[in-house]
Order: structure tokens, then C-alpha cells, then sequence
């Protein structure tokens, strides 16, 4: 294992300052901050892979301590494949509490190297998803307090192109 890489895996559909934030944070802690774009096969997302981890990528461009990457399938696997023992996931509510506490546990449970750490939203970013975020554009509404500036354009286009 190595304690000094952590995944932060996630749908990134698009990144968000949320997002952003967790990873900024996790730079600070980690020598090496993973995020891994999960590319199952799932017709609702708004972007295609490779267009959210271009959008990462410009989003992190300062961070040198990022890599971007990309995972089908179990993150168990992933982490086993890549040696790293150490997942990042932001939580904003008790409804993500929910979700996160059974996800963590059933990773540990299918790979018990896997540690899972918590990071609390900061404030100011609690109710931002990228969900509301694609919602919003969808209606033609601001998001530029969303999102990071670098990556506002091609979300405003795509919804525009709807
Ligand atoms: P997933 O589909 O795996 O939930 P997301 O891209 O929605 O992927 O989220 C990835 C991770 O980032 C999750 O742990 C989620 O809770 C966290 N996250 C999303 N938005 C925020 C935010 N505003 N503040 C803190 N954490 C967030």
C-alpha cells in the first residue's frame, strides 16, 4: 500500500468548485492526490469521460500534485491495481453519510486494505452537486459561482446545444 497516494474517485459530471475544494484539501494532506473519473456505462451523464477528465485536468492544471485518471468497473480493483489503499469522498449531508457509511463499509469488506477517509464539505459548498449544477444550466440559470471559471464555457455551450 502506499500511504501517501489517495483516490478520490467520483462522476465528475462536471467537476465542481465542491469538488474542487476536496481535492485542494487533500493535496495538503496527500503527496499525491488520484482522481479517478468512474466510466461505467451510463447514458444519463452529461459528458463523456474523456470530457470530464479534460475538464479535471484543466480545473487542477495548478495543483502539480494531481493525477487524473479513469476506472471501469469496482473501485476495489482499481485501488488493488494500482497499489493505492486510500479513498477520499467529500461529504455535504446526512443523506450522503447514508450512502458513503455502506459504500466504505462493502469496500473494506471486498478489500480489506482499503481505507476509506471522510473529508466535511467546507462552507459555502454543502448544497452545490453537479447535478443542481446541470439543472440549473439546463434552465438557462448562473452557475458561474459553481463551477471553476476555466471550465464555465463548455457547460454553458452544451446545455445551450440541448
Ligand atoms: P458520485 O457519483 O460517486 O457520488 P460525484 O462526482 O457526485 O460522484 O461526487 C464525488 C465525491 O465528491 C463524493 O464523495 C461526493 O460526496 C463528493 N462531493 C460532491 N460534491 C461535493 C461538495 N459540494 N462538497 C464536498 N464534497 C462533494
Amino acid at each position: 500500500m502506499k500511504p501517501n497516494v489517495c483516490v478520490y474517485p467520483g462522476s465528475f459530471d462536471p467537476v465542481t468548485l465542491g469538488h474542487l475544494d476536496i481535492i485542494k484539501r487533500a493535496c495538503a494532506i496527500f503527496a499525491e492526490v488520484r482522481v479517478a473519473v468512474l466510466n461505467n456505462p451510463d447514458k444519463t451523464k452529461a459528458f463523456s469521460v474523456e470530457e470530464r477528465i479534460a475538464m479535471l485536468e484543466k480545473a487542477c492544471q495548478n495543483l502539480p500534485n494531481v493525477r487524473i485518471d479513469s476506472f471501469s468497473g469496482l473501485l476495489v480493483s482499481y485501488m488493488r491495481k494500482t497499489g493505492a489503499g486510500i479513498v477520499i469522498r467529500g461529504l455535504r449531508s446526512a443523506g450522503d453519510f447514508e450512502t458513503e457509511f455502506q459504500m466504505a463499509q462493502m469496500n473494506s469488506r471486498l478489500n480489506e486494505s482499503v481505507e476509506s477517509l471522510f473529508m466535511m464539505t467546507s462552507p459555502g459548498y454543502a448544497y452545490i452537486s453537479s447535478s443542481i449544477i446541470k439543472q440549473i444550466a439546463s434552465f438557462g440559470g448562473d452557475i458561474s459561482a459553481f463551477v471553476p471559471d476555466c471550465i464555465l464555457p463548455e457547460i454553458i455551450e452544451r446545455f445551450q446545444n440541448r
